[in-house]
């Protein structure tokens, strides 16, 4: 499923700004369709109000990914879903038009993961910070610790844990380690196999761009596993002529570099197009995803191969 927008504030015929964010790719039950629609629409608010007082790209994608990290119904900073042993591990990453860009994975501990990601690529020399050493970095820099684990997580972790327990998880999980996804998703509902990953992508009035995205992952993911989300490239990706942020499996998005292969689709076409081509070649290659786009020319676009994907744009 594919979409467009046309963009809502033009200014003299120059650069029109405009900016899309996503909830996540897969499956949306009907209780969660109307909390996730909203909070869609709240964080694209955010990151408009900043677009329309001037501010740029990179600080309206910044403020709509914070507002969506800081709401439990999404899969990012608070409300993240848990690792095979129970922690949060969240991955986030930004870039701008300019090739800058920044990245966190496997982070603990911290409120909101962009900002991290955006830290990195303010003041380190470096693209992507992990683990022990990205929550370093937050202690130097005065963050803040907190604990994103919300108690409707916690619960539904203790849930299905005691179920694979009882059912396929041996006591030496190492050996079964290659299939822990597979026991994971046999007590999962099938809107929590790819849960609500959240993303935004924006043009500015002096024609900047920007792309954001942030996770807590997969549920039941193996500790240190880091997915699609903060790898330049894959999870996030943006150059002179547009911006992508990407959702779905973060393995099979990796291999194929998708957010920068959208992206590349727009020297020529626009958002709209070039995200929906991404999306039918992922198709092609059996790999789940979603992906929101902007071109240079302020259009937008999203493209998804699941049963849905929230999304909010002006
Ligand atoms: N792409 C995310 C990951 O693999 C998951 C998602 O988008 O739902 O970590």
């Amino acid at each position: 499923m594919s979409g467009t927008a046309i963009p809502s504030n033009s200014r003299g015929g120059q650069h029109l700004s405009a900016l899309i964010v996503h909830g996540g790719c897969g499956n949306v039950t009907p209780e969660q369709e109307a909390s996730k629609n909203h909070g869609a629409r709240q964080a694209a608010d955010a990151g408009l109000s900043v677009l329309h007082q001037g501010g740029s790209a990179v600080d309206a994608v910044a403020a709509a990914v914070r507002a969506l990290e800081d709401n439990p119904v999404f899969n990012a900073g608070t409300g993240s879903v848990l690792t095979l042993y129970g922690d949060v591990e969240m991955d986030a990453s930004l870039m701008r038009s300019d090739l800058e860009c920044g990245a966190v994975a496997a982070v603990r501990g911290i409120r909101h993961p962009i900002d991290l990601a955006r830290s990195v690529m303010e003041v380190t020399d470096h693209v992507l910070l992990v683990g022990a050493g990205a929550e370093h970095f937050a202690q130097i820099l005065g963050v803040e610790s907190y604990d994103p684990v919300t108690p409707e997580r916690r619960a539904r972790w203790k849930e299905v844990r005691a179920l694979m327990e009882a059912g396929d998880l041996s006591a030496d999980e190492l050996e079964h380690w290659k299939r822990i996804s597979q026991y994971a998703a046999r007590y999962l509902g099938a809107e929590e196999k790819l849960y609500s990953t959240v993303g935004a992508v924006a043009v500015d009035d002096q024609g900047a761009l920007a792309a954001g995205t942030s996770t807590g992952g997969i549920w039941f993911k193996l500790p240190g596993r880091v997915g699609d989300t903060p790898i330049i490239g894959a999870g996030t990706y943006a150059t002179e002529h547009g911006a992508v942020s990407s959702t779905g499996h973060g393995e099979g998005i990796i291999k194929l570099c998708l957010a920068q292969r959208a992206v590349s689709y727009m020297r020529e076409g626009t958002a709209r197009e070039a995200v929906a081509r991404a999306v039918e070649e992922a198709t092609g290659h059996g790999v789940e995803c979603g992906l929101i786009g902007v071109d240079a020319r302020g259009g937008v676009g999203f493209a998804f191969n699941t049963p849905a994907m929230p999304t909010a744009q002006g």
